[in-house]
């Protein structure tokens, strides 16, 4: 076969992206404005939640919920150990203890089983990673948890998917999207946190902005020039610009296509590579929609020609492109050391840290790209 170069992802932007950042830039709206209010308010009616507020990137999004809980310096957050650093280090910036749990290596997310064990008096929240697209299932979480522990989903990965019919971004008591380039919508950065919670809503959406509130003159009397807004909290500038409000329009309106067209893909990656005894594909729970952020293999050790890097590297040759699924957290220097942790530790994570291998899935590939990238590794042996 002709060599081909494939990415491992791409982002799927153009003309109507093009055109639709013109008119904050003609109209000198600029920040936080008309197109994220739009943007905002598409986004909540697609994933049924009555809140959703735009923000930096989806680590800004995790921070201010936790912020908004107002969980700090004491407080406990449980969170997956196999996931992007982001989810653990948001803790970190609050002052408050992230408490590791080891994920299932068969559905890449938290291990639910062994979340009570970790529950102590101090905790406040799980970080419930819908990673890759995969959906937790937050029932499940639920029922083994303290009524009082928060469950903010992050969902970065997960915009447009759903468990069970019920969308991300609507299963927790919070929950953040990213539309880094690297996710299925994006707006360069950018992110979004939702809550069906009105009282945490509007807290985040002080803290969003300098902690800035109407005060109760302004309330009653409107306003008046010579009134600056009170700050009663300690807020951050996370907003979004309106010239990202007005991409994440247009890309929130090709989500669904863009998810059922890597859905069409997933399952001929899994039809295709079905009998390679050494490669487990990733599933879909019965009646869940996957939102197929990337494509993630695990490679068997015991029963693959050779090593995972050494295919990576036979691939990269071929011009495809891949990545390790992600990391483990507690095997990153700064986790390991601040808080002595040992691979051996949480050894889902470490296994799949080691193990895993996604394979290029975004919506700018061609039938030849993916049939090129089938051949290159029932060609591994
Ligand atoms: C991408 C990602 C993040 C970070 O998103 P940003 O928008 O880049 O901040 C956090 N958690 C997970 C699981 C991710 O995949």
């Amino acid at each position: 076969m002709e060599k081909r170069n494939i990415a491992i992802s791409l982002p799927s932007t153009g003309e109507e992206e093009w055109q639709a950042a013109r008119e904050p830039l003609m109209t000198g709206w600029l920040t936080q404005g008309p197109k994220v209010a739009a943007f905002e308010e598409a986004f909540a009616k697609r994933h049924q939640v009555p809140h959703a507020l735009a923000v930096t990137s989806c680590t800004t999004g995790l921070h201010l919920a936790l912020a908004g809980l107002d969980i700090g310096p004491g407080d406990e957050v449980i969170v997956p150990t196999f996931t992007w650093i982001a989810t653990a280090n948001v803790v970190l910036y609050c002052g408050a203890t992230p408490v590791f749990v080891d994920i299932d290596p068969l559905t890449y997310n938290l291990d639910i089983s062994q979340v009570a064990a970790k529950v102590t008096d101090k905790t406040r929240a799980v970080i419930a990673v819908h990673l890759f697209g995969r959906c937790l299932d937050i029932d499940a979480l639920r029922a083994v948890l303290p009524a009082q522990v928060a469950i903010i989903e992050d969902a970065a990965c997960a915009a447009g998917a759903d468990w069970k019919g019920r969308p991300a971004g609507s299963l927790g008591d919070a929950a953040a999207f990213s539309f880094h380039p690297r996710k299925s919508v994006t707006t360069g950065e950018g992110g979004m946190v939702t809550t069906s919670n009105p009282e945490l809503a509007e807290r985040m959406n002080q803290l969003r902005s300098h902690g800035a509130s109407l005060s109760e003159e302004q309330r009653h009397l409107g306003p008046r020039p010579y009134l600056l807004p009170e700050f009663n909290l300690l807020g951050f500038n996370y907003r979004m610009t309106d010239l990202q409000g007005a991409i994440g329009l247009v890309q929130l309106g090709k989500l669904d296509g863009f998810i059922d067209e890597r859905a069409r893909w997933a399952q001929y990656y899994c039809e295709q590579l079905a009998d390679i005894d050494w490669l487990r594909l990733p599933t879909t729970p019965q009646g869940s929609r996957h939102g197929w952020q990337a494509f993630v293999t695990y490679i068997d050790p015991q029963k693959a020609p050779m090593p995972r890097n050494d295919m990576m590297e036979i691939l990269q040759a071929k011009g495809i492109s891949t990545r390790p699924g992600t990391h483990a957290v507690h095997m990153l220097a700064y986790y390991r050391e601040r808080f002595g942790l040992k691979p051996e530790d949480f050894p889902g994570a470490r296994d799949c840290n080691d193990h895993t291998m996604a394979i290029p899935l975004h919506n700018r590939m061609s039938e030849e790209d993916y049939a090129y990238v089938v051949e290159a590794i029932r060609q591994l042996r």
